[in-house]
Parts: C-alpha cells; sequence; structure tokens
C-alpha cells in the first residue's frame, strides 16, 4: 500500500517544473548547471517535494520569497541525488534570516566551566532542533559563488546527513559494514591529519574549521567535495572516494575537458 505521503510526493516528483522557478535556479545555482541533464531532472522533482513538505519562516523582518525557497532548495536537494532519501526528516522547518543574526550559546571556556554568550551566525542546525537556520545573504553568495570550497547550505544540510547517522560523529547513514570501516579509517586520518597540520600552522587545501570536530570535518568536505572536486581528488583522493561512494555522484568527473 502507498501511503497518503507516497503518493503527493509521487505526485510532485513528476509534476511540471514551473519555468520562472527554473529560472532562478539557472541564475543562482551555479551547481544545478554542471550537473548531466537526467540529474537536473530528478533535483527539479526533489526541489518540488522540499518546498511542498518543509515550513519557511521568514525572521528578522525577512519577507520570504520564492527566489529564497528555491535557491535553498535547490542546493539542499543536491546532496539527495541518486540516493533513497527521505528529504531531510528532522527538518521540519526552515527559518531564514536576512543576513547574520546573533544567537545566545553556551560555550566550554575550560575547567568544566560554561560561559553564556551572544555570537553572530550565518547558519545553523543541531540535532533535536528540528530546524535548519540560514542567512539568506551567506545562503546566496555560498551558491552564487562557485569554487571556493563554501557553501553555508550544503554545509548545514551535511550535518542533518550526519544527524541520520548515529549520533553526531561525522558519520552519515552508510549501506555496509565495509564501508563504515572504510569510512571511519580514511575520514578518521584526513581529519586527523587536518587538525595536525592546522596546530602547526599549516596551510591545507580544506578549511581550517574542519579541525573544529568530525562533525564539522564531513560538513567541510561536503562543502570541498562539490565546490572544488577536482582539487580534492588531486590532493585527497581516498577521502574524495569515500565521498563518492556516499554520495552517489562524481562531481570532478563532470568538470573534465575545462
Ligand atoms: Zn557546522
Amino acid at each position: 500500500m502507498i501511503s497518503l505521503k507516497g503518493r503527493r510526493r509521487r505526485r510532485l516528483l513528476t509534476s511540471a517544473f514551473r519555468p520562472d522557478w527554473r529560472e532562478i535556479i539557472e541564475r543562482n545555482v551555479p551547481l544545478f548547471l554542471r550537473l548531466p541533464d537526467s540529474d537536473k531532472a530528478e533535483l527539479l522533482g526533489h526541489v518540488q517535494v522540499f518546498v511542498a513538505e518543509k515550513i519557511w519562516e521568514g525572521c528578522g523582518g525577512l519577507e520570504l520569497t520564492d527566489e529564497i525557497r528555491i535557491t535553498i532548495a535547490a542546493q539542499a536537494c543536491v546532496l539527495l541525488l541518486h540516493r533513497d532519501s527521505d528529504y531531510y526528516p528532522r527538518v521540519k522547518v526552515i527559518l531564514v534570516y536576512p543576513s547574520s543574526y546573533v544567537a545566545t550559546d553556551e560555550r566550554s571556556i575550560g575547567g568544566g566551566i560554561w560561559e553564556e554568550g551572544e555570537e553572530h551566525r550565518l547558519g545553523h542546525t543541531q540535532q533535536q532542533l528540528g530546524a535548519i537556520v540560514l542567512a539568506w545573504d551567506a545562503a546566496l553568495h555560498g551558491s552564487r559563488v562557485y569554487g571556493d570550497g563554501q557553501n553555508l547550505v550544503l554545509h548545514e544540510f551535511a550535518h542533518q546527513l550526519d544527524f541520520e547517522g548515529w549520533g553526531t560523529d561525522g558519520t552519515p547513514m552508510l549501506d555496509t559494514r565495509q564501508q563504515y570501516l572504510s569510512w571511519a579509517r580514511v575520514l578518521g586520518a584526513e581529519y586527523e591529519a587536518l587538525r595536525r597540520m592546522d596546530d602547526a600552522g599549516e596551510p591545507s587545501l580544506l578549511n581550517a574549521y574542519g579541525a573544529t570536530n568530525p562533525a564539522e570535518f564531513f560538513a567541510v568536505v561536503t562543502e570541498f567535495f562539490f565546490e572544488k572536486p577536482v582539487e580534492l581528488r588531486a590532493k585527497h583522493p581516498a577521502l574524495y572516494d569515500e565521498l563518492k561512494g556516499f554520495y552517489r555522484q562524481d562531481p570532478a568527473d563532470l568538470t573534465v575537458g575545462e
């Protein structure tokens, strides 16, 4: 028996995509333009489901528009291509601020002491939050500027994929025991290497923010996998292969001949 949700999804996946929405994607999401046609079609289907199923809220005076919803959705759905997906089931709400916002946070200042402070954020999500929070200007900039290894939307949604695995350890849901072993070995070693380089002040292709913890490492390498695939494959081939296996995409191959 097919559920109501399943029927609704199937209808959304196959209904015609609005031309004005496609224009928004072509204008704002260069990642989309690099995809093969079959992936483009799959992505547009996912966008229709994603936009319809999530609750969208503008915060800090931001009035939500189709451009905001579609630009965010198209990026988030790149991570769902070719995979058996339930559309980020933990994310019920997407909260969008016009720009960086101030959040109150508790942070450890060492010695078991926690301090409450305010910090400016561009995006945020948490395992129990049920939401993703994004600054619209950063989400748009991260998308339009392709190839710098930074993409806020991919970063925050990669955290959600991590949460679909066990805990927040930088390991998403994988298919086989063999994959888990290989993932732990390769990503563990790459994470430790980035930490060592960061401590020593040595430059790395990867953003040093990935040395924060294994969860941030996975989010950061996801950004690089899609934004700098050729460089990532050249400098970190084993890491590239693990991500290629999980995402079932080979973005470095799409850029051959450029
Ligand atoms: Zn993060």
